[in-house]
């Protein structure tokens, strides 16, 4: 490869950096992004002397966007070891629960496991859990199958 060669790969590099950088780059100086002005220009309410506004339409995206990653993921806390943990029913005896470091550090069950030398990564679930999921059930807090829709059918 000559340096000729090379320059536009890195000419092209830098541009695809400014890209990256400037889609990023949601503070107050939007004049030299076009996709931004026409946004703007495009009827989308400008909340700019309404800060509380603002805030309010910002987190209400991010909740969606939080309702869309986690689809179907109900929080459940397990009544026995007052930890919360993300649970879906895909479907009878099929339930994906999503242990977070906090959950199952806090887990009595899990903690029992560990300081008698087991090893909780192996067990399934919290028994104790699997009940607080059949009680959300029961009080319609959880759905028996997710409505949602799984990535896997198709
Ligand atoms: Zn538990």
């Amino acid at each position: 490869m000559t340096p000729r060669d090379q320059a536009p790969d890195v000419d092209q590099l830098a541009r695809s950096m400014l890209r990256l950088y400037g889609a990023h780059d949601d503070h107050d100086d939007h004049a030299g992004n076009p996709e931004v002005r026409a946004r703007n220009f495009s009827g989308a309410p400008d909340f700019a002397s309404d800060p509380a506004r603002a805030a309010a339409v910002r987190e209400a995206s991010l909740r969606d966007r939080e309702r869309y990653l986690t689809s179907g993921l109900v929080s459940v806390d397990c009544r026995f070891c007052h930890v919360a943990v993300q649970v879906k029913k895909l479907g009878p005896g099929h339930t994906s629960v999503q242990w977070n470091t906090e959950a199952s550090q806090r887990c009595a069950y899990f903690s029992e496991i560990r300081q008698s030398g087991g090893d909780s990564a192996r067990a399934k679930a919290c028994p104790k859990l699997a009940d607080s999921i059949k009680h959300a059930v029961a009080e319609g807090c959880l759905e028996e199958i997710s409505s949602a829709p799984s990535p896997g059918d198709g």
